[in-house]
């Protein structure tokens, strides 16, 4: 099944509708040329172009909201009396944001979300001024209700984990439930063999714009890390996606190779081992095939297919779907220079997000 676009933000879609009716109009408007030949052929009469149908407004009824105000500012990890109220506005917006009562990942997606329709700076923290916007926002809401279609990945959640972090850990860790095999909490990764960029570096960058793609298309988006400065083991990471009862994981790197020569894509998927069951492991194999088909066809980059691993502890202590991604081979100097412009990334984080929604919408009662 050839892959859908991903979806587009819904306002940029209006404004170039808008734009092209605009711009039609002006078309058939032209007067004719006033030196026009009288003698020449007469140029065929342009079919009407049918009027597109416009989108209906909606219709503002009353809400039964309660007065609500948040004075601020409140931050990540915070349990006080001012984030369930935050989370009840955000909530009453249309922001997916739990009722757990603490500003917790979900609740910062939810804020990002939020500051991007209020057209504020996304970083997830409800300082005075976006307690204020929000207090705002949710009075002016409050009389009338705004019938939004929902947006596509509404409901899901997907958890990125950007691979490695600023410091390994070589501290060992058990690869599985109950297996008595020891490996390292964090490997230290790869670096870039021209632009000397670190794996930890590239992988978080990708991640974020591939957060914000999928966070647009309304999903909640658990991040394992959003900086470098972190401790967070590979099992930890694995629970991280069970806590929030991840709909995916997918666990985003680039690799290395002694032969300069290698280089593409490919995606591991886990084996049948520790939380991982045949259902799952199908699944995951399943969100692996439509991630590297989009992200091969975003980036054209060469596939390497897919590898089943079972030594994997992110894996192995995963209870949802998960898989990895490795964009490209930083050992390859082509490979390292291109992964390191934007442009490309923004390909990458394309795919990426491109395939996850793929495959979210695929399930069976998406
Ligand atoms: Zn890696």
């Amino acid at each position: 099944m050839p892959p859908k676009r991903f979806p587009r933000n819904p306002v940029s879609l209006l404004a170039v509708t808008a734009l092209l009716i605009a711009l039609c109009g002006c078309t058939f408007m032209l007067p004719p040329p006033a030196d026009a030949d009288p003698t020449a052929v007469p140029t065929p009469v342009p079919t009407p172009v049918p009027t597109p149908v416009p989108t209906p407004v909606p219709t503002p009824t009353p809400v039964p909201y309660p007065a609500r105000s948040v004075i601020g500012p409140l931050e990540p990890g915070m349990n006080d009396g001012e984030v369930p109220v935050a989370q009840d506005m955000l909530r009453a917006l249309g922001f997916a944001a739990p009722l757990t009562g603490e500003y917790d990942c979900r609740t910062r997606n939810a804020v990002r979300a939020f500051q991007r329709y209020a057209g504020l700076a996304p970083d997830g923290l409800l300082s005075a001024d976006c307690c204020a916007e929000l207090t705002r926002s949710y009075d002016a809401a409050r009389g009338m209700a705004v019938q939004r279609e929902p947006l596509p990945l509404e409901g899901y959640v997907v958890c990125l984990d950007a691979g490695h972090q600023g410091r390994l850990n070589s501290s060992l860790e058990p690869v599985s439930p109950g297996s008595s095999t020891m490996k390292k909490k964090v490997s230290g990764g790869t670096r870039g063999v021209v632009t000397k960029l670190y794996e930890y570096e590239l992988n978080l960058i990708v991640a974020l714009k591939a957060r914000d793609l999928l966070a647009d298309a309304g999903a909640e988006v658990v991040m394992v890390r959003e900086t470098h400065d972190v401790n967070i083991s590979n099992a930890e990471r694995a629970q991280l996606a069970n806590d929030v009862r991840a709909d995916i994981a997918l666990r985003i790197h680039a690799n290395g190779s002694d032969d300069p020569a290698k280089s593409g894509m490919y995606m591991l998927v886990p084996a049948v081992r520790g939380h991982v069951t045949e259902e799952m492991a199908a699944a995951s194999r399943e969100a692996a095939e439509y991630v590297l088909e989009a992200a091969l066809e975003e980036t054209g980059a060469k596939g390497r297919g897919y590898s089943v691993r079972g030594d994997l502890t992110g894996f192995n202590w995963s209870k949802v779907p998960v898989c990895l991604i490795e964009m490209g081979y930083m050992t390859n100097a082509e490979e390292d220079r291109l992964m390191a412009t934007g442009e490309y990334q923004d390909k990458l984080a394309q795919g990426i997000a491109r395939g996850i929604s793929d495959y979210l919408m695929a399930r069976p009662g998406s």
